[in-house]
């Protein structure tokens, strides 16, 4: 196929597993990225992996002038949308921060696709728009009630892609929710390395595991799950990133016209779980204390991730215990992270 695929956040966590797993299915790509949570070491590092190049524009999707260059000088044939802020607290301190570059870089984003007369999206959403459905499964028709900055961020741009497609019919897009991404290539050579303290579990087990943090504070033990501790659906990024090759093929070949896509296994963990599991692969332990409940958390939460199948022909492989190994390998290898 002639033309590239435009990746903007795709030196991040998960752009950067996809940009790995499109190259590899013998995509062009092209990745935008303002590297302001992700280093420019991934580049190499995917090339290496891939054993092939690509380009990287060291750019923003808040800057217009910039995007209408880039859909003016390249041939783009879709893009798969990854750039945004993404720590659920942080947003509630920076609410500016968020909606800016979240929903004004995206429609700034999608203003010039449509200049540009690209309309083929693979779009990153996330779980948290469905914010505290009243039962622990969802489905993508459970309604949608984002309770954070974030994920309020998130349901307007999906309803801007909404608006989007109702009025040009010619667009086709594939929305994806991801549940919990966690794990890493198997080769050590990418991975989770969040700036500053981590936000999310795997990365703070990985961290004590590794020495760079001390103990896990468990968010509560008094929920109404098996062993009391939060569940969540944590899924292999590199079933995520299948997924999004998976969804790309869909909408260039125009077998999906608009679709909202839960990425989940379906399968719930709970912290103490993942904990044990965790320890189990590293040989490492993970001292932790039970501490009072995190504010807006649910007892649980998984996907039903049936749709996937059905749509995608896609379906996770890969259960907790490669997801630990992977995470566990990734930061072994890489104790601080990447380095530049
Ligand atoms: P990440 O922070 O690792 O990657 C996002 C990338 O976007 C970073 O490299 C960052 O430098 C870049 N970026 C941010 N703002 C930008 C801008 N204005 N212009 C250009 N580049 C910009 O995050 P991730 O975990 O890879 O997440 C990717 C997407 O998936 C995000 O939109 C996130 O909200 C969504 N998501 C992530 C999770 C998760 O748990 N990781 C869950 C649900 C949804
Ligand atoms: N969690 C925890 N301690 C931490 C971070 C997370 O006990 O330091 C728990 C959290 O309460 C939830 C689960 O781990 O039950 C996953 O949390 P994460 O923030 O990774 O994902 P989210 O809650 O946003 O789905």
């Amino acid at each position: 196929m002639e033309g590239s695929i435009l990746i903007t956040g795709g030196t991040g966590y998960i752009g950067s597993h996809t940009s790995l797993k499109l190259l590899n299915a013998g995509y062009e790509i092209i990745i935008l990225d303002n590297l302001s949570n992700s280093c420019l070491e991934v580049k190499d590092r995917i090339k290496k992996l891939a054993n092939k190049g690509f380009q990287f524009i060291n750019g923003d999707i808040r800057n217009t002038n910039q995007l209408k260059s880039i859909f003016k000088d390249k041939k783009i044939n879709a893009v798969i949308h990854f750039a945004g802020l993404k720590a659920v607290a942080d947003s509630a301190i920076y609410p500016l921060e968020y909606y800016e570059n979240n929903v004004v870089g995206s429609l700034n984003l999608f203003k010039e696709m449509a200049s540009a007369n690209i309309k083929s999206l693979v779009f990153s959403s996330s779980a948290t728009v469905y914010g505290n459905p009243g039962m622990p499964i969802c489905k993508e028709n459970t309604p949608l009630n984002p309770v954070n900055v974030y994920g309020k961020t998130k349901l307007i741009i999906e309803d801007i892609l909404r608006n989007i497609k109702k009025a040009d019919p010619e667009w086709r897009i594939i929305n994806l929710r991801y549940f919990n991404p966690v794990g890493a290539h198997p080769s050590g050579m990418i991975g989770e390395d969040p700036k500053g303290t981590p936000n999310n579990l795997m990365p703070l087990i990985s961290q004590i595991a590794i020495g760079r943090r001390k103990k896990l504070l468990v968010f509560g033990d008094n929920y109404n799950t098996p062993d009391g501790t939060g569940r969540r659906d944590y899924i292999h990024i590199e079933d995520v990133a299948n997924a999004h090759v998976a969804s790309l093929e869909k909408i260039l070949k125009g077998d999906v016209l608009h679709m909202d896509i839960n990425l989940g296994t379906g399968k719930p963990y709970s912290v103490l779980e993942v904990i044990k599991t965790f320890e189990s692969v590293s040989l490492k332990k993970i001292p932790y204390e039970i501490t009072k409940r995190r504010a807006g958390d649910l007892a649980e939460y998984y996907a039903d991730p049936s749709l996937a199948k059905n749509i995608l022909n896609w379906k996770a492989k890969f259960d907790l215990r490669k997801m630990c190994l992977d995470s566990w390998n990734w930061q072994s290898k890489n104790p601080s992270g990447f380095i530049n």
